[in-house]
Formats: structure tokens, C-alpha cells, sequence
């Protein structure tokens, strides 16, 4: 079985943190569902789906034709499982009921909103297009539609009131959100905010007040029934992301589209990030990962979440990581604990989960 991943990279307007690959270009949308339906029907692999991934960009930008047109294509090349979980990810502002009809229509049962922040002058200092209203109203519009799978992006460390920050997430509890991301913003190389950081350096929070972010948003959704089950995400019992679990857990995934990448039997490859390229057919990445490869990579994927590393996977690998010298303190320390046959991060230390890594992988 395989994830699927679709990457849409058009957005209406770029925010100014982003590095993601995204361009606002509706001239090229056609000729890109063009492509990506091309792609997606000469797929030869696994043909059995149990998640699919509509991520960006801004998914949601699309007209019903256009997604529909993803979706046959999607339908004829794949045999979904019964419960396939289908996440779409929307901005707030390009969210309507007519596409939330339209979305559980087409089998859609995963919203992912991109709200960011419920304070409006943040969403402007980021760029964003929605307002905190906009982002109460289109959550609320999901679930008149039907959708209860409802999960919300927010970003720490660009608040610089702590407490303020947490009154937003819980009221986003508050509105039946089952699932949260909280991801640090990063400032990345070459974006508008880099240079505004650079010109004024205390305009966003230190790292410090960024981790009382962090740690504060983990208290609060323990107390409001949320489990973390990775570094930056967490959720109701029954609501985790199960594309993500899947990538998490070391499962075979393959992506569609501009920049998307796959990882089939231990080969991972990527598609260019230029359209031009990417209508060529051309890779930015096809490597067979090493058998040392393999044994890291699953150490760090299973350090960032509840799942944990694999011991008796691992020892198949070649690598006996219950002789790690590192590994007994460790367990003593609690930092790790020993769940029947596989290591597990002491959800304490995710903040830290790097430091723990390096001290477990191979010589
Ligand atoms: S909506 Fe998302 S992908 Fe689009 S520009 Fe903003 S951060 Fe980037």
C-alpha cells in the first residue's frame, strides 16, 4: 500500500516567509493539471492508495474542473482502501461551502486549514490573505459540510506574547479542531521576512520565548486531549495524520508534481522545481539509499514521533543498537524508554530530539 501525495504549487500570493515551492501563476495551471494528469496515469507501481495528500501551495485555489480532473485521474490509476484518508489543504480565504460540498463529493474526508495565526496584525506581518475571522468562519464551514477530520496549521515563534498566543490555540480547541500542527517558523534564506529580521532583530521572539511557545502549546493540548504523536504535531485520539504516520513509519509514498518527492523500496527520488523541467520529465533526485542509509533514516524518522525505532528492523539492517554505548544511559536517564521492541523518545525531549539522534545512530 502507498501514500500518495499531489503537490499543487500555486498560490494567490507568495507570504513572505515562504520557501516552499509555490509560484502565483493561474496562467500555468492548466498546462500543469495537463502534466500532472500525464504523470499520475502512467504511474507503475503499487496501485493500492491508503492516503492521499493534496498539498501546496494552495490546494484549494484550484476550480472544482481542474480538481476533478486530478481526482479521475487519481481514481483510474489507484484502488483506494475503504477508509483511504484524503486531506486537502486550504487557505481560509479560498475556502466556500460550494468547494466543501464539492471536496466530500469527491470522497475528500481530511481538511487541512492554514491559519497561522488567530491575531489579524500578525496574518498581515506574515503576508497571509485571511484574516482571524476568515480562519473561525471557514473551520466552522467545514464542519456544516460535513467534515469533522479537521486539522489547523499554526506557527510559533512570531508572536511575542506567549499568552496570547496560547488564548488562539485554545480557541481553536474550542471550535472542534481535532488535529494541530505547530511548527516553528524558520527564516529562510532569500525571503522578504529574512531581510525585515536583518533590519530589526528583535522583531519576532528569541529562542527562548519561541520554546515557551512550544512547550506551553504541548501542555495546553495535553490538557485539552491532544496526544503529541510527533515533534510538531498533535491530536485528538483517532485524528492523527495517517499520510504523515505513513512517511513516519518508514512506508513507501509516491508524489505527483512539481518538486514532489517518493520513496518506493528503499529508492527515493524527487521531480525538478521548474516547470519546464518538470514537464521533461526530469529528476532532481533518484538516489537507492545505503544500507547505512536506511539504518539512519530510520532512526530519525522514529525519534520524532510516538512510533518509535525498531530494534528487530534495525538488527536486520545489520545494526545491533541495543550494544549502542550511548543507549543505556539513555534509559536511565529516561530519555528513552523501551516499549516492547522499539526505542521511544520520552515525549519531553522532542524539543532536543537532534541531540538523541545523533547519539543513536551507527559508528
Ligand atoms: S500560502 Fe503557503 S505555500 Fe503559499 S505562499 Fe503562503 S506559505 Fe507559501
Amino acid at each position: 500500500m502507498l501514500g500518495v501525495y499531489v503537490h499543487v504549487p500555486f498560490c494567490e500570493s507568495r507570504c513572505n516567509y515562504c520557501a516552499f515551492s509555490s509560484f502565483v501563476r493561474n496562467d500555468e495551471i492548466d498546462r500543469y493539471i495537463n502534466a500532472l494528469t500525464k504523470e499520475i496515469s502512467s504511474f507503475n507501481g503499487d496501485k493500492i492508495a491508503s492516503s492521499i495528500y493534496f498539498g501546496g501551495g494552495t490546494p484549494s485555489i484550484l476550480e472544482k474542473s481542474q480538481f476533478e480532473r486530478i481526482f479521475q485521474a487519481l481514481k483510474s490509476t489507484f484502488t483506494l482502501t475503504d477508509d483511504c484518508e484524503i486531506t486537502i489543504e486550504c487557505n481560509p480565504n479560498t475556502f466556500t461551502a460550494d468547494k466543501g460540498r464539492f471536496y466530500r463529493q469527491m470522497g475528500v474526508n481530511r481538511i487541512s486549514f492554514g491559519v497561522q495565526s488567530l491575531d489579524d496584525n500578525i496574518l498581515k506581518f506574515l503576508s497571509r490573505r485571511h484574516s482571524a475571522a476568515q480562519a473561525l468562519s471557514a473551520i466552522k464551514c467545514a464542519q456544516e459540510c460535513g467534515f469533522e477530520n479537521i486539522s489547523a496549521d499554526m506557527l510559533i515563534g512570531v508572536n511575542k506574547n506567549t499568552d496570547d498566543f496560547l488564548k488562539q490555540v485554545e480557541l481553536l480547541c474550542s471550535q472542534g479542531v481535532k488535529h494541530i500542527s505547530a511548527y516553528m517558523l524558520q527564516i529562510e534564506e532569500g525571503t522578504p521576512l529574512e531581510k525585515m529580521v536583518m533590519a530589526q532583530r528583535d522583531l519576532l521572539p528569541d529562542e527562548d520565548e519561541s520554546i515557551d511557545q512550544y512547550n506551553g502549546v504541548a501542555k495546553l493540548l495535553k490538557k485539552r486531549g491532544f496526544e503529541r504523536y510527533e515533534v510538531s504535531n498533535f491530536a485528538v485520539s483517532g485524528f492523527e495524520c495517517r499520510h504523515n504516520v505513513n512517511y513516519w513509519t518508514g512506508g513507501d509514498y509516491v508524489g505527483f508534481g512539481l518538486s514532489a518527492h517518493s520513496y518506493i523500496g528503499g529508492r527515493r527520488f524527487a521531480n525538478a522545481n521548474t516547470f519546464e523541467k518538470y514537464y521533461r520529465g526530469v529528476l532532481a533526485l533518484d538516489e537507492q539509499l545505503s544500507t547505512r542509509q536506511l539504518q539512519e533514516e530510520h532512526i530519525m524518522l522514529g525519534l520524532r514521533c510516538k512510533y518509535g525505532v525498531d530494534k528487530k528492523y534495525l538488527f536486520g539492517l545489520g545494526y545491533d543498537i541495543s550494544k549502542n554505548e550511548n543507549l543505556p544511559e539513555l534509559l536511565d536517564k529516561k530519555i528513552i524508554f523501551d516499549c516492547g521492541g522499539r526505542l521511544k523518545l520520552n515525549e519531553e525531549y522532542y524539543g532536543v530530539n537532534n541531540l538523541v539522534i545523533i547519539k543513536l545512530l551507527p559508528d
